[in-house]
């Protein structure tokens, strides 16, 4: 089935940013995806375009809108929409530079985003069953938020729940539970203006201590009473409490050096059933990760900043022995080519795939279609509460229900 039009154009994201959505079009089918947007972002990441000056406070993205309509369009119309690879490989050409930067990856990422939902869509099919996936994820629930995403003292940016069971429905009233519980125990211990919520849908408590939001957790986890089934899972993103010029990570009221972060996460991992730990260090911190993955082996260590989807990073991690599993954003690549290239890579060196929002979202739920169609196991995508986090767990509700009748 081939492409018949595309159109892009722009809309808001949950941070009330402009973002860009696009169209694609075959004789039988019309199917869109708008690309996510991060806060704190890899210093590796490929380039999204803003266009700058008065209008939207420069976040516009009218030029990425016109460098699809213009450019892209008329490059990839015609072709095959089955033909994602071919798609993907237009547009890099197009773009021609390493980052993305000409085209824009915010363009690029909703445009093959959008023509996988078109295949999928051309053969009547459902987008995980176009992949080939039948695995529902494990999510893990971000109910407290700090770091870049919220106005409280923890850095720490993401503080998660991973609730078990064999369903994903009940993993996800466990989840919303819990999430109502901690509100009402936050507001008992904190004041009202506790149940405040930060970018992603989590609470955003005036704490600024680690250990205090992870107790917050237990305690919730208790009265809700699941605590010998749901784990815990934090998002350090430590490039943003990390001081290049000192070289000391600033968190709690201390400044660690990475040895003794490296015993300060193992102290969290002794007094709290933490299961997983995202960008513990920075960016660059390839031999960091890796001497925590050593110290703590039970400990899932996930690469988001450090790997940034992007093979040739990925590929590093994987020689130094720095990380568990990988952190997939499709923007941070800014193909869906690419993504599955790394997941291929993560596949065959026994890595796990966590598949991943961003702060800045919309209500397309492309990624929860996607995490099962590649069968990922395992998914973050904020709060279950908001209605752009909730669009990607009742999409994975609908996948399960549809699974159960089929
Ligand atoms: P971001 O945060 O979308 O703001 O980058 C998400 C994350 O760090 O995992
Ligand atoms: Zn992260």
């Amino acid at each position: 089935m081939k492409i018949a039009s595309v159109w892009a154009r722009e809309i808001l994201d949950s941070r009330g940013n402009p973002t860009i959505e696009v169209e694609v079009a075959t004789e039988n089918t019309l199917a869109s995806a708008a690309a996510p947007s991060g806060e704190s972002t890899g210093k590796h990441e490929a380039i999204e375009l803003r266009d700058g000056g008065h209008r939207y406070l420069g976040k516009g993205v009218q030029r990425a809108v016109n460098n699809v309509n213009a450019y892209i369009a008329p490059a990839i119309i015609g072709m095959d929409v089955r033909q994602q690879e071919a798609v993907d490989t237009k547009m890099k050409e197009l773009d021609g530079t390493r980052d993305k930067s000409r085209m824009g990856a915010n363009a690029m990422v909703a445009t093959s985003m959008a023509v996988l939902r078109a295949a999928a869509g051309s053969e009547g099919k459902m987008l995980h069953e176009h992949l080939g996936g039948s695995n529902l994820p494990h999510a893990m629930f971000n109910v407290i938020n700090g770091g870049k995403h919220a106005g409280n003292g923890l850095a720490v940016q993401e503080f998660m729940i991973i609730p078990d069971d064999e369903l994903f429905s009940e993993r996800l009233r466990m989840a919303s539970e819990i999430y109502h519980i901690l509100g009402k125990q936050l507001v008992e211990k904190h004041g009202p203006a506790a149940r405040n919520v930060g970018d992603e849908g989590g609470y955003a408590p005036q704490i600024g201590n680690t250990y205090q939001a992870l107790d917050a957790l237990v305690a919730a986890i208790e009265e809700a009473g699941y605590p010998h089934k749901c784990a815990l899972a934090i998002d350090a993103a430590a490039s943003s409490f990390f001081d290049s010029k000192s070289r000391v990570y600033k968190i709690d009221g201390k400044e660690l050096k990475e040895s003794e972060l490296v015993d300060y996460y193992a102290d969290l991992a002794k007094s709290y059933p933490l299961k997983s730990i995202e960008d513990p260090f920075q960016e660059e911190g390839f031999g960091a990760f890796a001497a925590l993955k050593k110290e703590l082996p039970d400990v899932q260590i996930v690469g988001d900043d450090l790997v940034v989807t992007n093979v040739a990073r990925l590929k590093q991690a994987i020689s130094e022995d720095s990380i568990g599993a990988l952190l997939l954003k499709l923007n941070q690549i800014g193909t869906v080519t690419e993504a599955m290239q790394a997941v291929q890579m993560c596949r065959q060196n026994n890595l796990n795939v966590v598949v991943s929002h961003r702060s800045g979202e919309t209500e397309d739920c492309f990624i929860a279609d996607f995490s099962v169609g590649i069968n990922a196991g395992q998914i973050k995508t904020g709060a279950p509460a908001r209605g752009e986090r909730t669009s990607k767990y009742n999409q994975l509700l609908r996948i399960e229900e549809r699974m159960r009748v089929l």
